[in-house]
């Protein structure tokens, strides 16, 4: 029988009513064996996430200040979904624990894991499946990173022999028995070494959207799920400021190549969007898989002629970016230019620094600086015309009367990177999303 494994985020476990729904989902399939859980989130807009109340617990106790009004409204929300859940749980000595071990010894990590503690025990009794404290089995180093080998075996270990369980995400333990969480939204992360520890056939992470878009909302009117995504082709559109997963939750599955399957609790009829290591050839025929961009760079272009019959030039140039502790974006290189893309935020910091090093060290004939840039990249692995749709795509953004700054596109696929003013970063967007549907 497949295994599969499923992590419910937390508007997916907001109240009982959501709740209800997740369980549904999981009694729906008999290969749906193990379920992370998060902490409940947002019920309404401005609702504040159980997390978040927590931290706010912590941020009082550390002061020695008192919390009883945060914590009470925390014990409201789980009370109340206990007693629709028509479940037998004493919720009173959790909480009563929870203070006291803020009080005497305030720890973040530990006030921001008991969201995902209490809600994934609610859970397991609901289900009526084992629960899984993750205390025991996700394991973290002394520096703080993740012990993935110790958790891997100690997850299989746990979860094997067990027919069903319910895991609490985000948090696992150091070797010196302190609770540690990953960073924000990491109940992803969880449900991705899950997975790989029992070799699930599919990771389903159940949210409240049915899918990655393949723009952005805010700038294209719904624009289309998309069914199939490569994890390369992911990588590129969640760095540029696509979020639909947690980034550290993609290397576990990636790496098991267990396909990831995002799905939405309040519509569970959709498919949603599958992400894969090889696209299936009898994918959606669209030639792109996605669009998405972000602002806020600023490029630096040195020219200097004979430049590529000198060994060493770009290499002196990234250099020098290294030294002062500035990441670059891109790095483009001519005959005899070398451009390179960077944050501005790290540009506004270091300018004089950067530009003084480049020109003491390279004499440049010319020293080109250009602010307020974006970059938009768009993906399509599976698009066997990738050229032809490189010139369909610069096309309808030239036709916009839009500057293309830089160009970008790697051998072998559609993965075309370009560079526009941040003021025409919108309807670039636009002209790529409308010049390459269907
Ligand atoms: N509850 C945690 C957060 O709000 C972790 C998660 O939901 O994945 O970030």
């Amino acid at each position: 029988m497949k295994t599969i494994v499923l992590k419910f985020g937390g508007t997916s476990l907001a109240d009982s009513n959501q709740i209800k729904k997740a369980a549904d989902i999981v009694k729906s399939d008999p290969a749906r064996r193990y379920v992370v859980a998060s902490a409940p989130g947002k019920r309404f807009e401005d609702d504040i996430k159980v997390t978040d109340l927590l931290y706010f617990c912590y941020d009082r106790a550390r002061l020695g200040l008192d919390f009883d009004e945060t914590l009470g409204e925390i014990a409201g929300r789980f009370s109340e979904i206990i007693s629709d859940l028509e479940i037998n749980f004493d919720i009173a000595p959790e909480i009563d624990l929870i203070k006291r071990n803020l009080q005497n010894y305030p720890s973040k990590s530990y006030a921001a894991s008991r969201g995902e503690y209490l809600n994934s025990k609610i859970l397991a009794a609901y289900l009526d499946y084992d629960f899984v404290d993750p205390y025991y089995c996700i394991r973290f180093k002394a520096d703080g990173s993740l012990d993935a080998a110790a958790t891997y075996a100690a997850l299989e270990n746990k979860l094997v022999p067990l027919e069903h369980a319910v895991i609490a995400g985000f948090y696992g333990a150091g070797p010196d028995g302190n609770i540690i969480t990953f960073s924000r939204g990491g109940s992803d992360i969880t449900g991705s070494l899950v997975a790989k520890a029992v070799g699930a056939d599919i990771y389903e992470n159940w949210t409240d959207v049915s899918g990655l878009l393949a723009a952005d909302p805010r700038i294209i009117d719904t624009p289309r799920v998309v069914e199939y995504i490569s994890y390369r082709e992911l990588r590129t559109l969640s760095y540029m400021g696509a979020t639909v997963l947690h980034a550290d939750a993609l290397l576990p599955v990636n790496q098991a190549k267990i396909p990831v399957n995002i799905r939405n609790t309040n519509r569970p009829e959709d498919p949603g969007t599958m992400i894969v290591n090889d696209l299936p050839a009898e994918r959606e025929k669209h030639t792109i898989t996605g669009v998405a961009g972000r602002k806020g760079l600023s490029v630096i272009q040195v020219e200097k002629i004979m430049v590529s019959d000198g060994a060493g030039f770009t290499a002196v140039i990234l250099d020098i970016f290294k030294a002062y502790g500035v990441p670059f974006e891109q790095c483009l290189t001519g005959i005899d230019t070398v451009t390179v893309i960077i944050r501005a935020d790290y540009f506004r910091e270091k300018k004089d620094l950067l530009l003084n090093a480049i020109r003491e060290q390279l004499d440049p004939d010319t020293l080109l600086v250009r602010e307020n840039l974006a970059m938009i990249a768009v993906v399509g692995e599976s698009d066997a015309d990738y050229q032809g749709s490189t010139v369909t795509i610069l096309g309808a953004v030239s036709d916009k009367g839009i500057e293309l700054n830089t160009i970008n596109q790697g051998a072998g696929s559609l993965n075309l990177i370009i560079g526009v003013n941040e003021k025409d970063y919108e309807e670039a967007i636009k002209a790529v999303y409308n010049s390459i549907q269907g």
